[in-house]
């Protein structure tokens, strides 16, 4: 009898083995965007378009690296909006947009899915990666977020260097700005209020920004954001990006979430944490999750954009409501997805 149970222990520990073997086998997933907006094919030369997706590739197989060796979701989002942040392609970092003074102030944000840790930077100007300073401040202070001056204070202090703000300059920006303020211009000499003047702007005149979510082997979920802002952005408006709950959130319980798009619905909509409640109260997927906040209750109010999200099994959805958003994702049972425009 006693034999028998000592054979019945063994073999449900070399069952158990047996499942530990599976679990090296966890599933792990990412996905990254480089922004939501008005996003059309004819916009586009071959040439560059091929660059776009070259782009998103090398930040989305950076970010997957990280995980295939065994690494956290945190090192894989930082890896991958580093990527991003490097391009002059983006809205983040070197190609963030010009404030209405010519400028560059820079807001990032990351979320550890584990216990809910988080770190935030806002309208920072000399600091290369906002994102790797965002999480200094999760890991090195004991604050959540912090803001311009002040926040570059403390990068000093943690030996990151300060750049000058023309580093961030790119053409390309420099004319959309130019764009944007003779339209604000114009329609403020009519209406003589800058409010009616900004919301009289297209859309993709002030949108991009790049982030990542990412859920290790280990079932660790992270979610990172990062961006220039809005174009002619004025009196140190801040956006969702580095908003905890609003454009970046992370849970182990529910799904990760990163945004884009115009971050005053984000803000006011809550959108990355609404998503990753209506997973974890109301047991939705989080293509049904998406969904409900990206099109039901975001695209009816104006609130154009969308969301990247990754859930605890490595399932990936990538909705948003505007004709195109750069995206790609990755994971061990997905091979690589990039894409740029609605229909694919
Ligand atoms: N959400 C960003 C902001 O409002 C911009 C964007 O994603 O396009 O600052």
């Amino acid at each position: 009898m006693i034999k028998s149970l000592f054979a019945a222990i063994i073999a449900s520990s070399a069952f158990s083995y047996a499942n530990i073997s599976y679990a090296a086998e966890a599933p792990f997933a990412i996905a990254i965007h480089g922004g939501a907006g008005t996003i059309e094919k004819s916009a586009f030369t071959p040439e560059q378009e091929k660059q776009y997706r070259a782009k998103l590739t090398e930040a989305v197989e950076t970010g997957y690296n990280v995980l295939a060796k065994g690494g956290e979701s945190l090192d894989a989002v930082t890896a991958a909006i580093n990527v991003l942040e490097n391009s002059p392609y983006f809205n983040a970092g070197r190609g963030a947009v010009y404030t209405y003074d010519g400028a560059h102030e820079l807001d990032a944000s990351i979320m550890d899915g584990r216990d809910r840790q988080a770190g935030a930077v806002a309208g920072v100007k000399h600091v290369e990666s906002p994102i790797n300073l965002a999480r200094l401040v999760m890991e090195e202070s004991v604050h959540v977020m912090l803001s311009g001056q002040g926040a570059e204070e403390f990068a000093k202090e943690q030996g990151v260097p300060l750049i000058e703000n023309n580093l961030f300059d790119t053409e390309s920006r420099y004319k959309s700005l130019l764009k944007a303020k003779d339209k604000l211009d114009k329609a403020k000499a009519t209406s003589k209020d800058y409010q009616a003047a900004h919301r009289a702007l297209p859309v993709n005149y002030k949108m991009g920004t790049v982030g990542a979510v990412a859920l290790d082997k280990k079932g660790n979920l992270a979610a990172g954001t990062s961006t220039g802002g809005m174009t002619a952005k004025r009196f140190g408006r801040i956006g969702d990006s580095p908003v905890i709950g609003a454009g970046t959130f992370a849970e182990n319980e529910s799904c990760a979430v990163s945004a884009t798009g115009h971050g005053e619905y984000f803000i006011r909509y809550n959108v990355a944490a609404d998503i990753c409640a209506r997973v974890k109260y109301q047991n939705k997927t989080i293509i049904q999750a998406g969904d409900e906040v990206v099109n039901g209750v975001l695209k009816p109010i104006g609130g154009t954009g969308g969301v990247i999200i990754v859930d605890n099994k490595g399932n990936i959805s990538l909705p948003f409501n505007t004709s195109g958003m750069y995206r790609a994702s990755k994971s061990n049972t997905q091979p690589t997805y990039v894409g740029i425009f609605k229909s694919e």
